[in-house]
């Protein structure tokens, strides 16, 4: 067998490249850093409960998924359409009314938003679901926020369902990230599910490095140095490779070649608590649309999946954006938060674990999806992927992956016959 193509780091992004470039007949050899594969998406097991390490979520819609997962043997639980809200006294349900027809009147009936913003709601989900699935990406570049102001949404309907629900998923408050993104996510949540894999997010890494051939991928192998024709590792041995992708986040990959330029990151802070009594039974994100903070999000992980916690307990997970050189007070702020939102019981919760995640998201402000997918070619022999080079998400890591591998094998296949 030839010399493998060296793939440094075992992310979504590598390992998708591993896989397309196995499946083409090219031998890989995939380094990871770390103790497992995954990068970003792991979960860690804890006294019985299974933590992501930060909420995440695969949106079932995504292009780039069908390629190389097996949806159905990752056993998907989806969330609730929609989101409730806490706004100040009580909760009121946004739900998707053309996907779950019951929220239909508790959403009409939500005081937050007009039955204008209601209607804009469904015309916004008509028109992004227009063109094929990337079409977002060509759309008009400004932010978020202005976007919906220019659809005519209510500031009221913006500050308590778009501002948390999308600060969520940018990890910034401010929807300062370009439209495009927002476009493509909101095409995503119309037309597929928002769900995570019954045992944990981790899962899916465990199930793309399953497809690939044992003894190609080592974790605990960190590389110092890339060259076109392999890599140096950090403890002193040299491996030979017939092209070397840097399948790392941007940080790490602009310490081993040059010329890539970091994003600034989104930051975040992940809560995983205790109890005996769920505070709900709703399969939904439960989000603070009081501007009270510091909650962004909460949901019962265990009521979506009871496999992330022992029998007879139950799972929360709370979301702050932005990270925290104090956790432990953050969390005692989030705990008194809480207890606003489901009384006294809330004092029985236990800390399980608490994950401050400085590099979670590559920022995406307006100009950054700008070509909305950057070159994979670095220098000859030399590629490089992941969600800083498309999108960031587990749809643009993914797909840069495989944008690496088909690069290779159409350069590779150039020189064989050239
Ligand atoms: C808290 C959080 C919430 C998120 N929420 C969502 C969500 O809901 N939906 C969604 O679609 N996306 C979400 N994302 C984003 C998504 O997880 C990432 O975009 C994606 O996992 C990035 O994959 P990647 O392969 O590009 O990078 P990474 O996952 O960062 O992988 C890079 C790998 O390279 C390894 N590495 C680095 N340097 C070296 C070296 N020198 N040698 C060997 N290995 C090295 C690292 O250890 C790592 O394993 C979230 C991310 C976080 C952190």
């Amino acid at each position: 067998m030839g010399k493998p193509v060296v793939i440094v780091g075992a992310g979504l992004s590598g390992l998708s490249c591993a896989r397309t470039l196995h499946a083409q007949g090219i031998p890989v050899r995939v380094l990871e850093r770390g103790r497992a594969v995954g990068g970003r998406v792991q979960t860690d097991e804890v006294d019985g409960f299974r933590l992501d390490r930060g909420f995440q979520i695969l949106l079932t819609g995504y292009p780039a998924l069908a390629q190389h997962l097996d949806l159905d043997a990752l056993d998907l639980r989806a969330f609730e359409p929609g989101a409730v809200l806490w706004t100040g006294q009580r909760f009121e349900t946004i739900g998707d009314p053309l996907r779950a027809p019951a929220s239909m009147l508790p959403t009409l009936f939500a005081r937050s938003g007009t039955l204008r913003d209601k209607i804009e709601v469904l015309r916004l989900r008509r028109d992004v679901l227009r063109g094929d699935d990337y079409a977002a990406f060509s759309s008009d570049d400004r932010t978020t926020l202005e976007y919906l102001q220019s659809r005519g949404f209510s500031e009221r309907f913006i500050e308590q369902f778009f501002r948390p629900f999308l600060g969520g998923v940018f990890l910034e408050p401010n929807l300062e990230t370009t439209a495009r993104f927002f476009r493509f996510v909101f095409r995503m949540f119309s037309s597929g599910e928002a769900a995570i894999p019954a045992r944990g997010m981790g899962s899916i890494p465990l199930q793309l490095a399953a497809g690939l051939p044992a003894g190609s991928v080592s974790v605990e192998t960190a590389v110092a140095e890339v060259r076109s024709n392999g890599v140096r590792l950090e403890d002193g041995p040299w491996l030979e490779a017939s092209a070397v992708v840097v399948a790392t986040e941007a940080t790490s990959a602009a310490r081993l070649v040059r010329g890539i330029e970091v994003p600034p990151w989104r930051a975040v802070s992940c809560f995983y608590f205790a109890a005996d009594r769920a505070p709900s039974t709703r399969k939904a994100l439960h989000l603070d649309a009081s501007s009270g903070g510091p909650i962004n999000n909460l949901h019962v992980a265990s009521a979506i999946s009871p496999e992330v916690a022992p029998p007879n307990k139950h799972l929360i997970s709370v979301t702050c954006l932005g990270g925290t050189n104090d956790p432990e007070r953050l969390r005692d702020a989030v705990l008194a938060q809480a207890e606003t939102w489901f009384g006294a019981q809330v004092r029985a919760w236990t800390p399980v674990r608490d994950y401050v995640i400085g590099e979670a998201l590559p920022a995406q402000p307006v100009g950054a999806l700008e070509p909305p997918r950057r070159p994979v070619r670095h220098r000859s022999g030399v590629y490089v992927c992941g969600d800083y080079v498309d999108q960031a998400s587990i749809d643009g890591a993914m797909a840069s992956g495989r944008r690496a591998a088909e690069a290779i094998a159409a350069d590779q296949s150039r020189e064989a016959t050239g």
